[in-house]
């Protein structure tokens, strides 16, 4: 697994908002918790690690190497991103699974649909034209689709796990299942973006940001003692 470090970064949209000095450490194998209001920064933090956008000042580091001295095409091999609103997937939600295992023998592309618990979904599109009512439709609720997002970002060989509210559209059985899955992958660091201090009692670290700034970090309970 991969250490990620954010040093001083600052980040500016246009228009003042952004992130202001924002350092905080990712730990090999960690999971951290990035907690605050809607507009505190996370998703921001989110896109500067994937390097969607560069630091207008500081920088952010993968195992001590600075981002900008690595390729996009490692970036995108080392790190997996589970967004908040799904993409449109094309195919199935079978086919979805099978293309990040290439290869991979069929008992394994079934255990990950019963992970997410998608099995007797397997044969739907995520999205697509339905017959039914001739129109475009949604194929897989929200939170389904949720899980096969999440699902693509726990294939394997990725060091670096980033999503940003999981599990928001989940209800609390599926939410403890995919908790599980993504505590399972063992080694993996893991970076999760959430509006709520109660919904990360499990991190093993927890920051807050507002307006852009990281306010706190700690524990679960060292943050809970002090507010
Ligand atoms: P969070 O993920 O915590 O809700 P964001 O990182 O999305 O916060 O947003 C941080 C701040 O940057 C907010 O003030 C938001 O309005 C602003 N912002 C986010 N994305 C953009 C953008 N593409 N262009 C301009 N401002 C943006
Ligand atoms: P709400 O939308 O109800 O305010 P949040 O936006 O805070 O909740 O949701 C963030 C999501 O992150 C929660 O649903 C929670 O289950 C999920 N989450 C919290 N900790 C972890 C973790 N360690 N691994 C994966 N997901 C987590």
């Amino acid at each position: 697994s991969v250490h990620v470090g954010l040093r001083g970064v600052s980040f500016d949209y246009g228009d003042g908002s952004g992130l202001h000095e924002v350092s905080f450490d990712v730990p090999r194998g960690a999971t951290v918790a990035l907690v605050g209001p809607s507009g505190a920064g996370k998703s921001t933090v989110l896109s500067l690690i994937q390097r969607f956008y560069e630091p207008d000042a500081g920088s952010v580091v993968l195992d001590g190497v600075d981002l900008r001295c690595l390729s996009h095409r490692e970036l995108r091999e080392r790190m997996t991103y589970a967004e908040q609103e799904p993409a449109v997937l094309e195919g199935t939600v079978r086919s979805n699974i099978a293309l990040g295992l290439p290869d991979a023998p069929e008992s394994r592309v079934r255990a990950v649909l019963h992970e997410v618990n998608l099995a007797t979904l397997e044969h739907r599109s995520p999205e697509g034209l339905d017959a039914a009512v001739g129109e475009r439709g949604v194929r897989l609720s929200g939170g389904e689709r949720q899980r096969l997002t999440i699902a693509r970002a726990l294939l394997p060989g990725r060091e670096l796990l980033l999503l940003d509210e999981p599990t928001a559209q989940l209800d609390p059985a599926n939410e403890d299942q995919l908790r599980q899955a993504i505590r399972s992958r063992q080694g993996r660091t893991v970076l999760v973006a959430a509006h709520r201090l109660s919904t990360v009692l499990d991190a093993d670290r927890i920051v807050v940001m507002e307006s852009g700034r990281v306010v706190a970090t700690g524990t679960h309970d060292e943050l809970v003692r002090c507010s």
